[in-house]
């Protein structure tokens, strides 16, 4: 009886230990691509083939800083971020990604475009001369009001940061940046109008004013205009941050 119970407990411990590891597998032998519908290899929604051909900007043409690139940097002559890294141009399958996810709650798909910001992140770090360790870097997202949260039930930049930072062990603080002000949408609106309407919009939480570390990574779904980003980043400066990167998924330049 007692070598029976023994037994039972070697099988259940060894039976706990292999569970997640044999869920996993199955888990990717039943995944399928969303973009072609063939099996996935390395994550559960896009296969290798598909991720391969991705229309990326090509960093080996114009190099993973954007703002490096005269036609960007003419576009968004003055900003307070100090580098501009965007997996692509606001086009497909990237604007439906970010659709689905915004506008049809498929937040699994903001794990994907995290997956993804963090390929190319980790590729963008061996380019660099210096190294960037995980504790000097601070990643924060563009805050979502509190009203448009609760129409929306989620903060989108918030999800891929918090997935992002996990993947690359940095500290994220979903706290510290704070969204008083109701602004109405950019959408249409000129250079002058966009500053006007996110004016005194944001605010950094005192409490977390020790958190603050030299480099800091600011992560949004789609940069436009570079408007609100700048305004938080003119925040950060005043409190002492050194290097911001502006981090997301597409860069959709104003025609
Ligand atoms: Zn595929």
């Amino acid at each position: 009886m007692e070598f029976g119970s023994k037994l039972n407990k070697v099988i259940i411990l060894n039976l706990s230990r292999k569970l997640p590891l044999l869920i996993k597998k199955i888990r990717f032998l039943i995944s399928c691509c969303t973009l072609c519908g063939n099996v996935c290899q390395q994550h559960q929604l896009i296969c290798q083939y598909c991720q391969n051909d991705l229309p990326y900007f090509k960093e080996h043409l114009i190099g993973f800083d954007l703002l490096s690139w005269p036609a960007i940097k003419q576009a968004l002559p003055k900003t307070s971020f100090d580098h501009l890294f965007s997996l692509a141009p606001y086009q497909w399958p990237f604007s439906t990604w970010i659709n689905q996810l915004k506008y049809h709650g498929k937040t699994e798909l903001a794990e994907l475009l995290a997956y993804l910001l963090a390929q190319r992140w980790k590729q963008y770090l061996t380019s660099l001369d210096k190294e960037l360790k995980p504790k000097e870097i601070l990643v924060l997202s563009v805050p979502l009001h509190v009203t448009k949260w609760q129409e929306r039930g989620f903060n989108q930049a918030h999800l891929i940061a918090q997935y992002f930072a996990k993947q690359l062990n940095y500290n994220y603080q979903p706290e510290l940046l704070l969204r008083d002000k109701i602004t109405q949408t950019q959408v249409g609106k000129s250079g002058a109008e966009r500053r006007k309407n996110l004016a005194n919009a944001f605010n950094i939480n005192p409490e977390f004013f020790d958190e603050l570390a030299g480099h800091v990574v600011l992560i949004d779904d789609v940069v436009t205009t570079g408007t609100t980003a700048n305004e938080i980043c003119r925040l950060l400066k005043k409190r002492g941050v050194q290097t911001i990167t502006l981090l997301s998924i597409c860069l959709a330049l104003p025609n």
